[in-house]
């Protein structure tokens, strides 16, 4: 049976911790009880929206309708053979605690990952990375509702049309709802690193066989003195993406700042570490009616409790202008809005 909650307070599922009341509000558990949910947001004329952790979202105060809160649980292997290991992961399941069971069981792919918050059917939606690994290196799969189809569907890696925190899912707001996911996970590949402070990090170490629970711990490590906890400082990771620009444009700020931090990218270009931009912009550290942005990281806004979405749209705005005042620069914003704007 479908059992629904009238004015929920989601302020425990977002991790920026703002106060947010949801219309209606429901778990999913199965597929069946999706079909149900939407059957039920049919008959009452309701807009619906898919909430998993709620640590990539800027919750409105008001959420309208209808919110689905994925909690479709699941691990099993698929199909094994010396070399990989292919596993279906319900969209409910937690990220991290996914990652630790492939380390435990020696399967190589997503342990640069650790420690992302989240749910695992969340992490296609905008192609989640670390360290050098994305997503889209290990999947294989995506079912999900088809709400224009109105029926479920398999995509392919290719069909998710995977980009840096972009997919199908996150462009095509609201048509897909992820219930598992497929990865290919490898049992016997060298450990390489593409990150270099992931790779000076280890050497440090002075390891003479890197383990992936080395990797594993390592990241824990570099993550939890650089990002803060959203249990103990509410916050949504990065808030903004990092700008790809032209080698142009890249050259002609490297004139005027040498020091400025970028990386070529895949789809060229050059990603430039949005964070130094905040940062030689003066706003590390900056705390004000209980927004502000973290000293260890300016990547990250905080929320310090009594405070608006409002006030922290706000502070993403002043920080958008200051950039691109200073860098002729367009910053993004990373998370969703909640229930999403088109
Ligand atoms: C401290 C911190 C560190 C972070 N570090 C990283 C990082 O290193 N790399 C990175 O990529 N991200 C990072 N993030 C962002 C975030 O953890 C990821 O984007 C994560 O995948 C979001 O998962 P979630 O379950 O919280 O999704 P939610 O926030 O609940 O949802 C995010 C969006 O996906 C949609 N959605 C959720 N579930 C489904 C589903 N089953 N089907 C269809 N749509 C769905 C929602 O409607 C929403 O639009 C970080 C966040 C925090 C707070």
């Amino acid at each position: 049976m479908l059992s629904i909650e009238a004015d929920k307070n989601i302020i425990a599922l977002n991790t920026l911790g703002f106060n947010a009341i949801a219309e209606q509000f429901t778990r999913i558990a199965s597929e069946d009880d999706l079909l149900k949910a939407l059957q039920y947001a049919q008959l009452h004329q309701l807009d619906y929206q898919v909430l998993s952790g709620g640590s990539n979202v800027l919750v409105d105060e008001h959420i309208p309708g209808l919110t689905l809160h994925m909690q479709v649980m699941g691990r099993a292997v698929l199909k094994e053979c010396d070399q990989q290991v292919l596993i279906r992961i319900g969209a409910g399941e937690n990220w991290h605690e996914l990652v630790q069971w492939s380390v435990v069981n020696n399967w190589q792919g997503i342990e640069t990952m650790a420690l992302i918050p989240g749910l695992v059917g969340a992490s296609p939606v905008q192609n989640i990375g670390a360290y050098g690994t994305e997503l889209k290196d290990v999947l294989v799969q995506v079912r999900a509702w088809d709400c224009l189809a109105k029926e479920f569907v398999e995509l392919d890696n290719s069909e998710c049309q995977f980009a840096y925190r972009d997919s199908v899912f996150k462009r095509s707001k609201g048509r897909f709802i992820i219930t598992s996911v497929d990865l290919k996970l490898h049992k016997r590949l060298a450990i390489e690193f593409k990150y270099q402070a992931l790779k000076d990090y280890m050497h440090k170490q002075s390891l003479a066989n890197i383990t992936l629970k080395d990797v594993f711990q390592a990241v824990c490590e570099i993550r939890s003195d650089k990002l803060p906890d959203p249990v103990k400082v509410a916050n949504a990771g990065s808030f903004f993406k990092n700008p790809i620009i032209s080698h142009s444009q890249f050259q002609q700020l490297q004139g005027d700042f040498p020091k400025i931090v970028g990386h070529p990218s895949a789809c060229s270009g050059v990603k430039v570490a949005a964070g130094w931009l905040i940062d030689h912009c003066g706003w590390k550290g900056y705390l004000a009616s209980g927004v502000g942005v973290y000293p260890k990281q300016a990547l990250v806004l905080i929320h310090t409790g009594e405070s608006s979405i409002g006030q922290l749209m706000q502070l993403a705005d002043d920080i958008k202008q200051s950039v691109f005042d200073k860098f002729k620069v367009q910053l993004e914003i990373e998370p969703q809005r909640f229930p999403s704007v088109n």
